[in-house]
């Protein structure tokens, strides 16, 4: 059969008669027509008008250029990411049991829930609709009614790094107040109990662990102290951290400062939820008032230029939540979150789940969010790994050590 000779690109092509432009194209370089499929590039003929890559070739001596938009880089599949080794440090014990776990726990202790199965617990707890940060900690109140002893606590503990485990999450800094388990228990039983089970895990998966133990800003600046004073002997134990959480908007943290303070002064590393619930003048406050290393969220920092930079400068990370920000309406949508910004701006942002329970999501669901909704790309979503482990609340010797493991272990994925 007769062949046509055309030019793709200034090059000589011979295709048969009756061949699209996409043939042309296709006998030249496949990759290329491939783009064509996903409208990634498209065809001009010699006068650069565009055709239609399905129409003939045509006569012979016919010229076509293709045109490439945008060259992307295949996209990372959630399985893959899922792999990856990755570090977490801003994620809430009390938010994150296993829903059948907290059913079992419920019978056992007599408990009302709102659902009698896994399904209709995970949709009962979803925080998915409502409609402010202070709405969102009510679904708390409904785990919580279930681990208010020591062997829920543990076992909800041992849980939690096994699930984490799985999904090669290699370090992980879980929080919780001890404050909201009481009268049950005592402050000291509150926190021996979730160090036995992290413990059991640890040996079991190799995972690292640290606990952070939160006051709570709604109540009383003394049980705060009360608590840091609890947590500072148990420093070399496991608990690595004191964070303050709860309803953020007039409830200022320089009011729990003394607890901040002590917790410093014992060794203990200072993270504090701000600007989440209320503006940048809550993390200008969480920094100078209470010392804060690391500020939960940080979503709002953007609104004052001065602070962002001084952020930038100090190296200070934000451990930032992106599910969780769009339920607590932190943000209006995923396409408007500053994280990507942050990144580029040079902010250490990492990438947390914030209540895997509650909000229904994985560390591997954050990332993989970050990559099809905020465009992040291979490189940067390692950045984010490695500022994770960077940041971690670790001796000096140790942080290196995991940001060398993880590095190496990115390498070879990669
Ligand atoms: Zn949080």
């Amino acid at each position: 059969m007769a062949r046509l000779r055309v030019f793709v690109n200034e090059r000589p092509v011979d295709v048969a008669r009756g061949a699209t432009v996409r043939d042309a194209v296709a006998a030249l370089d496949h990759g290329l027509a491939d783009l064509l499929a996903t409208a990634a590039a498209y065809v001009t003929d010699g006068v650069g008008r565009q055709v239609d890559a399905r129409d003939p070739v045509g006569e012979a001596g016919g010229v076509f250029r293709v045109v490439v938009t945008a060259r992307r880089a295949p996209a990372i599949s959630k399985e893959a990411l899922r792999r990856w080794p990755k570090a977490e440090l801003h994620v809430h014990l009390d938010g994150s049991l296993r829903p059948a776990t907290m059913l079992e726990l419920a019978r056992e202790q007599h408990v009302r829930l709102p659902a009698d199965t896994p399904e209709g617990l995970t949709l009962a707890l979803s925080v998915q609709g409502v409609h402010s940060l202070e709405e969102y900690l009510t679904k708390y109140q409904l785990t919580l009614a279930v681990m208010q002893t020591a062997a829920a606590l543990e076992r909800i503990a041992y849980e939690f790094v096994v699930d984490l485990a799985a999904e090669q999450v290699r370090y992980v800094e879980v929080r919780y107040s001890p404050l909201l388990h009481r009268p049950a228990l005592t402050l000291t039983q509150a926190i021996e109990a979730p160090l036995r089970g992290i413990e059991r895990a640890v040996r079991e998966t190799g995972t690292r662990v640290g606990l952070i133990v939160c006051g709570i800003r709604t109540l009383p600046p003394a049980m705060s102290l009360e608590l840091a004073q609890v947590a500072v002997g148990y420093r070399s134990a496991g608990v690595v951290g004191f964070d303050l959480a709860g309803a953020e908007h007039g409830h200022p943290a320089e009011d729990h400062r003394a607890a901040f303070a002590l917790a410093v002064q014992h060794g203990l590393a200072c993270t504090c939820h701000a600007g989440e619930g209320d503006g940048p003048a809550s993390i200008h406050q969480a920094l100078q008032s209470c010392g804060a290393q690391r500020i939960g969220h940080g979503t709002r920092l953007g609104e004052d230029p001065a602070l962002l930079e001084y952020v930038v400068a100090q190296r200070i990370p934000l451990e930032m939540c992106l599910t969780s920000n769009l339920h607590t309406h932190a943000v209006p949508s995923l396409t408007t979150h500053p994280f990507r910004r942050y990144l580029e701006q040079g902010v250490v942002v990492t990438l947390n789940t914030d209540g895997r329970l509650v909000d229904g999501v994985t560390l591997t669901d954050e990332y993989h969010l970050a990559h099809t909704a905020l465009g992040l790309g291979k490189d940067e979503l390692v950045r984010v790994v490695l500022n994770a482990c960077e940041s971690a609340f670790l001796p000096e010797f140790e942080r290196v050590a995991l940001v060398a493991r993880i590095q190496s272990e990115l390498e070879k994925i990669a």
